[in-house]
Protein backbone atom coordinates (compact mmCIF):
# COMPACT_ATOMS: atom_id res chain seq x y z
CA UNK A 1 0.00 0.00 0.00
CA UNK A 2 1.33 3.54 -0.75
CA UNK A 3 2.25 6.01 1.80
CA UNK A 4 -0.47 8.52 -0.12
CA UNK A 5 -3.40 5.58 0.25
CA UNK A 6 -2.29 4.93 3.65
CA UNK A 7 -2.76 8.67 4.52
CA UNK A 8 -6.40 8.51 2.69
CA UNK A 9 -7.97 5.68 4.31
CA UNK A 10 -7.09 7.25 7.94
CA UNK A 11 -9.96 8.90 9.69
CA UNK A 12 -9.06 12.47 10.67
CA UNK A 13 -11.32 13.63 14.11
CA UNK A 14 -13.27 16.58 13.74
CA UNK A 15 -15.66 18.81 16.00
CA UNK A 16 -17.15 22.49 15.67
CA UNK A 17 -20.68 24.26 14.51
CA UNK A 18 -22.68 22.83 12.19
CA UNK A 19 -23.46 26.14 9.45
CA UNK A 20 -25.58 23.72 7.12
CA UNK A 21 -27.09 20.49 6.37
CA UNK A 22 -27.79 19.61 2.57
CA UNK A 23 -28.72 16.90 0.71
CA UNK A 24 -25.66 14.60 -0.75
CA UNK A 25 -27.19 13.78 -4.08
CA UNK A 26 -25.13 12.83 -7.17
CA UNK A 27 -26.45 13.58 -10.90
CA UNK A 28 -25.39 11.50 -13.53
CA UNK A 29 -26.00 12.87 -17.23
CA UNK A 30 -26.13 11.13 -20.55
CA UNK A 31 -26.77 13.81 -23.27
CA UNK A 32 -30.54 14.81 -22.40
CA UNK A 33 -30.83 11.72 -19.63
CA UNK A 34 -30.51 12.56 -16.10
CA UNK A 35 -30.12 9.97 -12.94
CA UNK A 36 -29.83 11.27 -9.55
CA UNK A 37 -27.99 8.99 -6.53
CA UNK A 38 -29.06 10.04 -3.04
CA UNK A 39 -26.39 9.51 -0.94
CA UNK A 40 -27.21 10.82 2.12
CA UNK A 41 -26.38 14.44 3.33
CA UNK A 42 -23.55 16.94 3.82
CA UNK A 43 -22.80 18.49 6.95
CA UNK A 44 -20.60 21.97 6.54
CA UNK A 45 -19.02 22.58 9.60
CA UNK A 46 -17.24 25.69 11.04
CA UNK A 47 -14.07 24.09 13.75
CA UNK A 48 -11.24 21.88 14.03
CA UNK A 49 -9.95 19.16 11.72
CA UNK A 50 -6.88 17.33 12.55
CA UNK A 51 -4.08 20.46 13.33
CA UNK A 52 -6.41 23.34 11.14
CA UNK A 53 -9.09 25.48 12.50
CA UNK A 54 -11.77 25.90 9.40
CA UNK A 55 -14.90 25.27 7.56
CA UNK A 56 -15.16 21.98 5.81
CA UNK A 57 -17.76 19.42 4.67
CA UNK A 58 -18.62 15.62 5.71
CA UNK A 59 -20.91 13.07 4.37
CA UNK A 60 -23.26 11.01 6.31
CA UNK A 61 -25.73 8.49 5.69
CA UNK A 62 -29.45 9.17 5.79
CA UNK A 63 -29.24 6.67 9.10
CA UNK A 64 -26.71 8.81 10.74
CA UNK A 65 -29.19 12.27 10.02
CA UNK A 66 -32.41 10.00 11.39
CA UNK A 67 -30.58 8.67 14.25
CA UNK A 68 -28.96 12.54 14.90
CA UNK A 69 -31.12 15.10 13.73
CA UNK A 70 -28.63 17.18 13.06
CA UNK A 71 -29.81 20.80 12.32
CA UNK A 72 -27.68 24.34 11.58
CA UNK A 73 -26.74 25.44 14.83
CA UNK A 74 -25.19 22.27 16.82
CA UNK A 75 -22.06 21.52 17.63
CA UNK A 76 -20.96 18.07 16.36
CA UNK A 77 -17.95 15.57 16.73
CA UNK A 78 -16.33 12.35 14.88
CA UNK A 79 -14.37 10.93 12.90
CA UNK A 80 -14.09 10.72 8.79
CA UNK A 81 -12.04 9.65 6.29
CA UNK A 82 -10.64 11.83 2.82
CA UNK A 83 -12.48 10.91 -0.26
CA UNK A 84 -10.91 9.01 -2.81
CA UNK A 85 -12.35 10.63 -5.55
CA UNK A 86 -12.94 14.14 -5.00
CA UNK A 87 -14.77 14.43 -8.61
CA UNK A 88 -17.45 12.70 -7.43
CA UNK A 89 -17.91 13.68 -4.19
CA UNK A 90 -19.50 17.17 -2.95
CA UNK A 91 -17.85 16.61 0.82
CA UNK A 92 -14.26 16.33 1.63
CA UNK A 93 -14.65 13.38 4.19
CA UNK A 94 -16.82 10.55 4.54
CA UNK A 95 -17.54 7.65 5.82
CA UNK A 96 -18.36 9.35 9.18
CA UNK A 97 -18.06 7.65 12.80
CA UNK A 98 -18.39 8.30 16.44
CA UNK A 99 -20.55 11.21 15.80
CA UNK A 100 -21.99 12.87 18.20
CA UNK A 101 -24.41 15.88 19.24
CA UNK A 102 -22.24 17.95 21.55
CA UNK A 103 -24.34 20.42 22.04
CA UNK A 104 -27.59 20.73 20.35
CA UNK A 105 -28.73 24.42 19.25
CA UNK A 106 -30.78 26.86 20.84
CA UNK A 107 -34.38 27.12 19.65
CA UNK A 108 -34.53 29.97 17.77
CA UNK A 109 -36.89 31.06 15.07
CA UNK A 110 -35.52 32.19 12.10
CA UNK A 111 -37.20 33.75 9.02
CA UNK A 112 -35.97 32.74 5.64
CA UNK A 113 -34.99 32.76 3.41
CA UNK A 114 -32.84 30.59 3.36
CA UNK A 115 -34.25 27.80 5.57
CA UNK A 116 -32.64 26.50 8.48
CA UNK A 117 -33.23 23.68 10.74
CA UNK A 118 -33.93 20.18 9.95
CA UNK A 119 -33.77 19.08 6.44
CA UNK A 120 -36.31 16.58 5.38
CA UNK A 121 -35.88 13.01 4.32
CA UNK A 122 -34.26 12.62 1.07
CA UNK A 123 -37.54 11.29 -0.53
CA UNK A 124 -39.28 14.45 -0.28
CA UNK A 125 -35.92 15.81 -2.15
CA UNK A 126 -36.87 13.32 -4.85
CA UNK A 127 -41.07 14.11 -5.11
CA UNK A 128 -40.10 17.85 -5.18
CA UNK A 129 -37.55 18.06 -7.56
CA UNK A 130 -35.14 20.77 -8.10
CA UNK A 131 -34.29 23.53 -10.52
CA UNK A 132 -30.99 25.26 -11.59
CA UNK A 133 -29.17 27.43 -9.14
CA UNK A 134 -26.50 30.11 -10.37
CA UNK A 135 -23.49 28.90 -8.69
CA UNK A 136 -22.58 32.08 -7.16
CA UNK A 137 -26.00 32.67 -6.16
CA UNK A 138 -25.21 28.88 -3.89
CA UNK A 139 -22.07 30.08 -2.54
CA UNK A 140 -23.35 33.53 -1.68
CA UNK A 141 -27.19 33.21 -0.37
CA UNK A 142 -27.42 29.36 -0.28
CA UNK A 143 -25.03 27.71 1.52
CA UNK A 144 -27.30 27.56 4.56
CA UNK A 145 -30.45 26.56 3.31
CA UNK A 146 -31.60 22.98 3.97
CA UNK A 147 -33.27 23.23 0.15
CA UNK A 148 -29.99 24.36 -1.67
CA UNK A 149 -27.33 21.32 -2.91
CA UNK A 150 -24.57 21.29 -4.41
CA UNK A 151 -23.99 18.10 -7.21
CA UNK A 152 -21.24 16.13 -8.46
CA UNK A 153 -22.06 15.48 -11.67
CA UNK A 154 -20.75 12.65 -14.09
CA UNK A 155 -21.41 13.09 -17.03
CA UNK A 156 -21.24 9.70 -19.60
CA UNK A 157 -20.17 11.43 -23.16
CA UNK A 158 -20.76 8.49 -25.27
CA UNK A 159 -23.52 6.32 -24.35
CA UNK A 160 -21.92 3.61 -26.51
CA UNK A 161 -18.52 3.91 -24.79
CA UNK A 162 -19.83 4.97 -20.94
CA UNK A 163 -15.78 4.84 -19.86
CA UNK A 164 -15.73 8.35 -21.59
CA UNK A 165 -16.57 10.92 -19.07
CA UNK A 166 -16.08 14.47 -17.91
CA UNK A 167 -17.44 15.72 -14.49
CA UNK A 168 -18.17 18.98 -12.91
CA UNK A 169 -20.34 20.31 -10.32
CA UNK A 170 -23.33 22.13 -10.63
CA UNK A 171 -25.53 23.76 -7.93
CA UNK A 172 -29.65 23.09 -7.73
CA UNK A 173 -32.83 24.24 -5.51
CA UNK A 174 -35.22 22.55 -3.96
CA UNK A 175 -37.54 25.56 -2.32
CA UNK A 176 -39.70 27.47 -2.95
CA UNK A 177 -40.66 28.42 -6.66
CA UNK A 178 -41.17 31.87 -5.14
CA UNK A 179 -37.91 32.29 -3.11
CA UNK A 180 -36.58 35.98 -3.20
CA UNK A 181 -32.77 34.94 -3.18
CA UNK A 182 -33.22 32.49 -5.91
CA UNK A 183 -31.56 33.37 -9.22
CA UNK A 184 -31.39 30.35 -12.22
CA UNK A 185 -27.77 31.54 -13.60
CA UNK A 186 -26.90 30.57 -17.17
CA UNK A 187 -28.82 27.79 -18.68
CA UNK A 188 -26.38 24.95 -18.80
CA UNK A 189 -25.14 22.33 -21.50
CA UNK A 190 -24.05 18.52 -21.56
CA UNK A 191 -21.37 17.73 -23.93
CA UNK A 192 -22.34 14.54 -26.12
CA UNK A 193 -20.43 12.73 -29.09
CA UNK A 194 -18.73 14.00 -31.34
CA UNK A 195 -18.43 17.35 -30.34
CA UNK A 196 -22.55 17.85 -30.38
CA UNK A 197 -24.09 19.17 -26.70
CA UNK A 198 -27.40 19.71 -25.51
CA UNK A 199 -29.04 22.54 -23.75
CA UNK A 200 -31.04 21.88 -20.69
CA UNK A 201 -33.37 25.08 -21.33
CA UNK A 202 -36.27 25.97 -18.68
CA UNK A 203 -38.24 24.30 -19.93
CA UNK A 204 -36.75 21.27 -17.85
CA UNK A 205 -36.78 23.07 -14.47
CA UNK A 206 -40.75 23.98 -15.18
CA UNK A 207 -41.29 20.27 -15.91
CA UNK A 208 -39.45 18.93 -13.13
CA UNK A 209 -41.24 21.67 -10.34
CA UNK A 210 -44.74 22.02 -12.04
CA UNK A 211 -46.53 20.14 -9.55
CA UNK A 212 -45.48 22.99 -6.98
CA UNK A 213 -47.24 25.84 -6.54
CA UNK A 214 -44.67 28.78 -6.21
CA UNK A 215 -44.64 29.10 -2.34
CA UNK A 216 -44.55 24.79 -1.41
S1 LIG B 1 -32.70 30.00 -3.61
FE1 LIG B 1 -33.22 27.92 -2.91
S2 LIG B 1 -31.44 27.23 -1.78
FE2 LIG B 1 -31.29 29.47 -1.96
S3 LIG B 1 -32.25 30.28 -0.11
FE3 LIG B 1 -33.85 30.18 -1.68
S4 LIG B 1 -34.83 28.19 -1.35
FE4 LIG B 1 -32.85 28.13 -0.29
Amino acid sequence: MTQRSTAMNEKIAWQGTLVSVQPRIRLTRSFDQRNHSYLGYALRVQGIIGEDEREFTVGIGKAARLRHQFRAGDIVSGMAQPVADERTESVELYKASRLKVVERAADVVTVPPPWLGLPPELPVYRQRGHRRLDARTYQAKCLGCIWGCRMPVEMIIDQWNPSQKRYRFETFCYGPKSCSLYRAGPTRKVPGRKGMSWEEENWVDEDATAHRGEDE
